[in-house]
C-alpha cells in the first residue's frame, strides 16, 4: 500500500458523539431561554469548540460555526442583576461562516445564515426580551423596558468632565446631573446619564452613571428600534 492511501485522520477520531446536555439546542434559536440557560449553553458550545482539534479539521469548522450561531454573552452582558428591578441580560449571534456558495459576484439569495449584528436583549425578571440589529439599539431598547423616559433626559454637554484620573465617574459629572436631571429620576437604582459624544466614542458604557447605571450616548436617543 502506497503512502498516498493512508487516510490522514479519522473524524471519529477528533470528535466523539456525545449528547447534548442542554434545553437550548446547539443552533440559532429565539425560542425563550433564561438568561443563565443561554450563559452554559454558549459555554459549553466553547468548551467542545476548544476540545475539537485539529485545527483547521471540518470538525473544528464546523465546532466553531455552531459557538457562533448560538447566543454568546456580549462583554456587557450581565452587569445589572437588579436596575430600577430589571435584570441586564445581551446576547450575540451570528458571526458564523456562511457556506453558501455564492451566485457570480452576488450573496446567494437562498441564504438564511445568520447575519452578523443579531442581537438579544432580554430581562428575566420580566420575561422580557427584544431582538435588534447591533448592541447600541439593543441597549437603547433595554433602557426603553427599564428606564422609560430616559430618551427625554437632558444631554450633558462635552465641556462637563466624565471621567476623573482613575477613570470613575468624575465629581463635575455629579454635580451637573444633580444641577440638571429631575431628583426622582436620579432617585432610580443604577439610573443612566445621557452624555454627549462625538466621533466614534458611542458605546454605551455600564457603570459609568454616577449613579451606577449606563452612561448612555446622545446619540443613541434616536436610535430606530426594529
Ligand atoms: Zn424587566
Ligand atoms: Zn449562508
Amino acid at each position: 500500500m502506497k503512502i498516498v492511501d493512508l487516510p490522514l485522520f479519522a473524524f471519529d477520531d477528533f470528535e466523539q458523539p456525545r449528547a447534548w446536555p442542554h434545553q437550548v439546542p446547539p443552533h440559532f434559536t429565539t425560542a425563550y431561554f433564561q438568561a443563565d440557560e443561554l450563559r452554559a449553553a454558549s459555554a459549553y458550545a466553547s468548551e467542545l469548540y476548544l476540545a475539537t482539534a485539529p485545527y483547521g479539521t471540518p470538525a473544528h469548522a464546523e465546532a466553531w460555526n455552531r459557538k457562533e450561531r448560538m447566543w454568546q454573552p456580549s462583554p456587557v452582558d450581565g452587569q445589572y442583576r437588579d436596575a430600577n428591578g430589571h435584570q441586564f441580560d445581551l446576547f450575540t449571534a451570528g458571526d458564523g461562516y456562511c457556506p453558501c456558495p455564492s451566485v457570480g459576484f452576488r450573496a446567494n439569495p437562498e441564504c438564511q445564515c445568520v447575519k452578523p449584528g443579531c442581537v438579544l436583549a432580554q430581562c428575566d425578571t420580566c420575561q422580557w426580551r427584544t431582538f435588534q440589529r447591533g448592541e447600541p439599539a439593543a441597549v437603547a431598547a433595554w433602557h426603553d423596558h427599564a428606564f422609560p423616559g430616559w430618551r427625554d433626559l437632558p444631554v450633558v454637554p462635552p465641556s462637563v468632565k466624565r471621567r476623573d484620573d482613575r477613570m470613575e465617574p468624575h465629581r463635575d459629572l455629579r454635580q451637573w446631573c444633580l444641577d440638571h436631571y429631575p431628583a426622582e429620576w436620579l432617585a432610580l437604582p443604577s439610573a443612566p446619564i445621557v452624555t454627549e459624544r462625538g466621533g466614534a466614542g458611542t458605546r454605551s458604557v455600564p457603570h459609568m452613571s454616577p449613579w451606577g447605571g449606563f452612561d448612555i450616548s446622545h446619540t443613541l436617543r434616536d436610535e430606530v428600534l426594529l
